[in-house]
């Protein structure tokens, strides 16, 4: 297959964790994938083990005025957009009234105003062609209550609002939109939360059916399945990868 005729794949915070195995399963199908964050080391270090049909583009998704410029790069370097995954993500574990107004604003800025304004604009671009697929990231604290992580449940929640709104204005345009619904996966930002925290750990486990914590690699599975063909008539749903967590007792 000639490198133009291969899709192409934005995946946001592509460096690391989850981001870096969906950018692998797609690079593994064939699907040429930019990957975005601030850590231009780690970028490089991503882009080096999935190779040449991955490319790395920093971009730090808070500076919302640098987006439109930033799509237009990825655009102007490497042809259409097929795909976004809208996977970058921040959290910050406080108690309730510990939590400053800037702090909230930032993850709030990260997690949600971020995947708005990098969705409007690879949107602007899938009109054109009329065909697309966006796939947000979600989260376990949009299905339940989670104590401690106050603007991150804020931001994931409106991320699943904001994934049904627009696949109800953008589907009839050839735009699918679905979101992924992570368990408890591994990687830094649980490491974090979870080893310094065994009582919280020890919860995730007890209501998690499968008794396990999933791998990036499970996400990347259905990012794909997501993005692929077979899921052509899928669009609005989020669809929980957590061996059971969101509905374990
Ligand atoms: P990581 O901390 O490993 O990855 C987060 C990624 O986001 C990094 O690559 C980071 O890159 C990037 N990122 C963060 N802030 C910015 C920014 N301002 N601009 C650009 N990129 C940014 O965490 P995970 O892989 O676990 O998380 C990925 C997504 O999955 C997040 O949205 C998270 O909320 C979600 N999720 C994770 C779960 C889990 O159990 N791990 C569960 C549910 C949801 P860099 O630092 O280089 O900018």
């Amino acid at each position: 297959m000639t490198a133009t005729k291969r899709k192409l794949a934005i995946v946001t915070g592509g460096g690391s964790g989850i981001g870096l195995a969906i950018a692998g399963k797609f690079v593994q199908q064939g699907i040429r994938v930019v990957i975005a964050g601030r850590n231009q080391e780690r970028l490089d270090t991503a882009q080096q083990q999935l190779g040449e049909l991955c490319h790395a583009i920093p971009c730090d998704v808070t500076d919302l005025a640098a987006i439109p410029g930033f799509v237009q790069t990825v655009i102007d370097r490497h042809g259409p957009i097929d795909i976004l995954v809208n996977n970058a993500g921040t959290n910050m574990k406080k108690d309730f009234t510990d939590v400053t107004d800037e702090e909230f604003q930032q993850v709030i800025l990260t997690n949600l105003s971020a995947v708005f304004s990098m969705s409007r604009e690879v949107v602007k671009h899938m009109l054109l062609q009329q065909n697309g697929c966006i796939i947000n990231i979600s989260s376990m604290a949009a299905q339940y209550g989670i104590p401690k992580v106050i603007a991150y449940s804020a931001s994931k929640t409106a991320i699943d609002g904001m994934t049904r709104a627009m696949a109800v204005e953008l589907s009839p345009k050839g735009i699918r939109v679905n979101a992924i619904a992570p368990g408890f996966i591994y990687s830094d930002m649980t490491a974090k939360a979870l080893d310094s925290d065994p009582e919280r750990k020890a919860k995730v486990f007890a209501r998690t059916p499968m008794g396990t914590m999933g791998q990036p690699a499970d996400i990347g599975e259905a990012a794909y399945f997501l993005a692929s063909d077979a899921a052509k008539f899928i669009t609005g749903v989020i669809l929980p990868v957590d061996g059971g967590n969101s509905i374990g007792f």
